[in-house]
């Protein structure tokens, strides 16, 4: 086993800082842990999204500190044709919020609470006995694997499932006009299915 270069030492390293990274490091540091994120792209992160924070995840950011800036979305309505069905939130408002809103702010609050951020992309796993795992230069006690759905940790502690991948397509455009509904509307297409 090749030996890993270790310049920084934490309780946590959190591999990728998306959302799901992000919010880890946040929580990891009101418990008091150190925590180092590694995360090879700077700047806020944009993705294809469908940009709703559903109202127990918008609960779940504000008792982390997070309030991004966004629009109340009351429920969703689901569309294909003449056919409508509408189901409206009872717990509170979600909230419609750019990605690149919500990964600024997550960032800003890891930050505020003393995560550090750490340029790179892990490629292998070493594993430091008692000291816990070492990757990406950074010795840690704890590992959380926050690197996405095609998750290269996994992949790298054997922990992959194989699974059938089926090829998916994702096209986004943003309009800047007005919301004509306090719903998000979801339309199907004729050809839409569940897999
Ligand atoms: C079309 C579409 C619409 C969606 N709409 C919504 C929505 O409206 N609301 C909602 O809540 N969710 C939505 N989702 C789901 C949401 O995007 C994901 O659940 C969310 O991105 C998961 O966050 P994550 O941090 O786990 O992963 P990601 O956002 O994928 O972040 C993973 C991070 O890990 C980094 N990384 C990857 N590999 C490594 C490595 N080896 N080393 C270090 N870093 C690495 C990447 O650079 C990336 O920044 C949607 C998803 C899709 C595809």
């Amino acid at each position: 086993m090749t030996e890993a270069r270790t310049d920084v030492r934490s309780d946590v390293l959190v591999v990728g800082g998306g959302p799901v990274g992000l919010a880890c490091a946040i929580e990891a540091r009101l418990a008091g842990l150190e925590v180092a994120v590694v995360e090879p792209r700077t700047g806020p992160i944009d993705k294809a999204c469908g940009e709703g924070l559903m109202p127990g995840a918008l609960r779940a950011v504000q008792r982390l500190g997070v309030d991004p800036d966004g629009h109340a979305i009351a429920g969703i309505s689901y569309r294909q044709g003449e056919r409508v069905a509408d189901h409206r939130f009872r717990a509170g408002p979600g909230r419609g919020v750019r990605r690149t809103t919500l990964h600024t702010a997550l960032h800003a609050r890891a930050r505020e609470l003393g995560a550090r951020f750490v340029a790179g992309k892990v490629d292998a796993v070493t594993d430091a006995g008692a000291d816990g795992v070492t990757a990406a230069g950074v010795r840690a006690r704890w590992l959380l694997a926050c690197d996405g759905l095609h998750s290269t940790v996994r992949q790298l502690v054997g922990l992959e499932v194989a699974s059938r991948r089926e090829a998916r397509f994702g096209l986004r455009r943003h309009y800047r006009l007005a919301p004509w509904s306090d719903l998000v509307e979801v339309h199907w297409g004729r050809t839409s299915r569940r897999t």
